[in-house]
């Protein structure tokens, strides 16, 4: 009897420890299970809802603002009445930073006031204003260079004009414009900054966004021109070297803020003290309605998440999303989730976040251990027929994932469709009336299964190299 034992023992061993080298990352059931999700979401989601009702209830919400306030009192509201358990928020500290008035006037024989935005972070004029020559300069390189321009006691004009293209990738080659070009041109003895843009609409809206001042640089206002009235000024100066410009700003900083991430849960089955983040975030800019940055993104996560809490088939881990306070004026609330977490972030096994607005996703990019590329190509397969190429393993997962990274959390990147995002990034007209449910729909139902898979793989994504 114990010799047969030993030998069904031997029979029923041999077959498990030969597939533990190749275990399948997925049984059958997972696959058709994510396949379903993935059909489900693409008949219809409650995505748009959640935009609708955070730009409607809520509207524009910067950091530390009232409306950002609001903006976490209705994400506990609705995790909770959505079904999210262990529902919470985290305190955050965030700079406040109030925009007041902005007024950019051409000067001269065909005086007229041009389309600007204060840039974030900048500090106001004096009551009168600044009143100086403006001199052009191609790029922040060109001020930074050996050869940089006499810009002394002149307003800096950085024309350079972001491109359009489908994965918005032209973004980061211009935003160090916005960034640091104040400082820059500070450094030379500059009065005042203007950049055109960094965004791609041809229509008459300015594009903010934050910018940093150095440490030991002068400070300076900093506006940005929208791309026609760029344009405009550049034929301005090429006509009349001597143009002029005024400029009026009551931009201030106000004393830090309280503000909060909001935390919600899909509880994973037996393994679910592990977590696949999906992360977005509440605060916006204050010129518009924030609908694509990142109402949309807020939506995907959230509906995602909760098409998953539906499924028959519970995820073994868990599936936290997490709603990250001030993304836009330096990362607070990512920097705190990380610090806050300290050694459960050897439990967050993959995290994924939505900041590009609706989508579709085009592409599926990765940080993860080399050893995991296979399950991630089946992850991609499955998401057929939403066609998503496959990409590189070296990407960012995006910026509120930064200190998560850093710790050595692997991320998924899915890359959206941004041909039109950067038309109304930052804008007034960032607006409900640019969100398309049908695309919105696509791009939850890629999330809802790349997060399904992701919390119910056989092992883990791995490590990544901690930065720190
Ligand atoms: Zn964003
Ligand atoms: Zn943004």
């Amino acid at each position: 009897m114990f010799l047969a034992l030993l030998l069904i023992l031997a029979v029923w061993t041999g077959p498990a420890a030969a597939q533990s080298t190749t275990v399948a990352d997925w049984g059958e059931a997972d696959l058709a299970t994510a396949a379903a999700l993935r059909d489900r979401a693409l008949k219809g989601t409650s995505a748009y809802d959640h935009v609708s009702s955070l730009v409607t209830e809520v509207g524009p919400r910067l950091a530390g603002s009232p409306g950002d306030e609001a903006a976490v009192r209705w994400a506990m509201n609705r995790l909770g009445k959505l079904g999210f358990t262990g529902v919470r928020s985290q305190d955050v500290l965030v700079p406040r930073w109030v925009r007041g008035t902005t007024e950019v006037s051409l000067l001269g024989a065909a005086p007229q006031a041009l389309v600007a935005a204060t840039l974030g972070g900048s500090i106001g004029t004096s009551e009168e204003g600044i009143e100086a020559a403006v001199i052009e300069v191609p790029s922040l390189d060109a001020l930074i260079g050996n050869e940089a321009p006499d810009v002394k006691n002149k307003i800096v004009f950085i024309n350079e004009r972001m491109e359009r293209t489908k994965d918005g990738a032209s973004y980061g080659k211009t935003v160090g414009n916005r960034v640091r070009g104040a400082s820059a041109a500070a450094n030379l003895g500059a009065v005042a900054v203007v950049i055109r843009s960094v965004g791609t609409s041809d229509e008459r809206f300015a594009h903010t966004g934050r910018m940093v001042y150095d440490m030991d640089a002068p400070r300076i206002p900093a506006f940005s021109l929208s791309n026609p009235d760029a344009d405009s000024l550049s034929r301005h100066l090429k006509a009349n070297k001597q143009t002029r410009l005024r400029l009026k700003s009551t931009a201030r900083e106000l004393p830090p803020a309280w503000s909060a991430n909001v935390i919600g849960e899909i509880p994973g089955t037996d393994r679910a003290d592990e977590i696949v983040l999906l992360g977005a975030h509440l605060d916006s800019w204050d010129l518009g309605q924030g609908a694509l940055d990142d109402g949309a993104g807020v939506a995907i996560v959230v509906e995602a998440a909760r098409l998953i809490s539906r499924l028959d088939r519970k995820p073994k881990r868990t599936i936290r999303v997490v709603l990250f306070a001030n993304e836009e004026f330096g990362l607070s609330g990512a920097k705190e989730y990380a610090r806050l977490i300290g050694d459960e972030h050897m439990k967050h096994v993959l995290a994924m976040e939505a900041d590009t607005g609706i989508g579709p996703v085009i592409r599926l990019e990765t940080q993860v251990a080399p050893e995991s590329l296979g399950a991630i190509e089946t992850m991609r397969k499955a998401l057929q027929p939403l066609a998503v190429e496959a990409g590189n393993n070296t990407a960012s997962g995006g910026a509120d994932l930064g200190p998560l990274r850093s710790l050595g959390v692997p991320v998924l990147d899915p890359v959206l469709d941004a041909s039109l995002y950067f038309d109304v990034h930052h804008t007034m007209n960032d607006t409900l009336a640019k969100v398309d449910a049908k695309v919105l729909d696509q791009t939850v139902a890629a999330y809802a299964v790349m997060a399904y898979l992701a919390a119910t793989k056989q092992d883990d994504f791995g490590r990544l190299a901690p930065d720190r």
